[in-house]
């Protein structure tokens, strides 16, 4: 066996960035793999958690070179849910006991959207209780508007740092976009007590190995207890998108990266959630299954009516645009039995690290 392996397998946080490095410069990945799933299955054990995708809207503030609802994107047509159709869509994800849903939108900072949110969470909290995982994903806030959401009733958050290089983020986002405040962010979900979850995008423009194995000691330095990341997919209407193409070879490249992230990270954090993205999917048909034997344990399957997805497109590629979320379900049933793996219906699916309260 790899000696870098080995020495990862029964103990957490045991490599150097150099030796991270290495692991992801890996070309054969097969034990990498298989290594990262029994880690997974001794933390997790055999079964993947779902999260009931709810993607709110698509009006942002932000300007982010890399993603098709930023502000300036002009060909997407913009649209909001109303208060009804999410909290309909949650309690359908709950009565198909998903267990826990993702509520996400573009970044919102306003008085307004702080008690439409509000609204939302006492809500599902009437017919669901402690039983439903709640997330948000509603990018930066302050720490008033956090403290309210979660009395209001969610537990979870996941604010993605996109990449843990301040000059990488420097070169990705327009200069009033704070790689500073964004990390504070996360301090403050942590210190509030929310299960607090973050990630990178792997494969972007000027990218290098280092910045991913930086990136993985970063989620230990935050004490992350839930990780999602997936790899960067060009939008031909965002000027970081422009000129590449998303040929086989790229896909098969972005792919096996995304692969080796989850793989290690993995090996190098033991017990946190870690999301087998729709980036993946969005790669290769199976590209989820294959995330899940490479070391996650969490799906998020869309649960928006299909008439919205169209318009909520990070990336080129997005895949399900026609699917309606019983379908979605179905067929995730059977690609989750396919490879030997089972849901947890009705499963909150906490994150073992958290559950420890292992903080530092
Ligand atoms: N506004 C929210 C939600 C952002 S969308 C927030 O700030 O958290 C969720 C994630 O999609 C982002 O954090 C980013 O990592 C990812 N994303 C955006 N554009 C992408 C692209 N072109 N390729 C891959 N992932 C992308």
């Amino acid at each position: 066996m790899n000696p870098l392996i080995r020495k990862a397998l029964n103990k957490p946080y045991r490599l150097s960035p150099e030796e991270l490095r290495e692991l992801l410069s890996l070309e054969d990945t097969e034990e990498l793999f298989r290594a990262a799933y029994e880690v997974k299955l001794r933390h997790t054990g055999k079964g993947v958690s779902l999260r009931g995708l709810i993607e709110l809207g698509n009006y942002c503030c932000k300007d982010c070179y890399y993603c098709g609802i930023r502000k300036s994107n002009f060909r997407v047509g913009r649209y909001r849910l109303s208060e009804d159709d999410v909290v309909r869509m949650a309690q359908w994800a709950y009565e198909q006991e998903y267990g826990s849903v993702v509520l996400q939108s573009g970044e919102l900072e306003s008085e307004k959207n702080t008690v439409f949110i509000e609204r939302i969470l006492r809500r599902i909290h009437t017919f669901a209780g402690e039983n439903l995982g709640i997330t948000l994903c509603f990018g930066e806030q302050t720490e008033e508007v956090y403290r309210r959401w979660l009395e209001a009733g969610a537990h979870r958050y996941l604010l993605r740092i996109e990449t843990s290089s301040p000059e990488l983020y420097a070169k990705l986002h327009p200069a009033n976009h704070s790689f500073e405040r964004r990390k504070e962010c996360l301090r403050t979900l942590k210190r509030l007590g929310y299960q607090t979850g973050s990630g990178v995008m792997c494969g972007l423009p000027g990218q290098t190995l280092e910045d991913l194995a930086h990136d993985i000691i970063f989620f230990r330095e935050v004490d992350l207890d839930m990780i999602g990341m997936g790899p960067y997919l060009p939008h031909h209407d965002t000027p970081l998108g422009q000129g590449i193409e998303l040929t086989s070879e790229y896909a098969a490249h972005q792919l096996k990266l995304g692969l080796k992230m989850i793989a290690v990270t993995r090996l190098y954090l033991h017990d946190v959630n870690i999301a087998a993205t729709t980036a993946l999917q969005a790669l290769d048909d199976r590209g989820r299954e294959q995330g899940l034997l490479a070391g996650a344990n969490v799906i998020m399957p869309n649960v928006t009516d299909t008439e919205y997805r169209r318009s909520y497109q990070l990336y080129e590629n997005k895949p399900c645009l026609d699917e309606n979320s019983a379908k979605c379900r179905n067929c995730l049933h059977w690609r989750v039995l396919s490879i030997g793996e089972e849901i947890n219906w009705g499963k909150r699916g906490d994150p073992p690290h958290f559950r420890k309260g292992n903080s530092k």
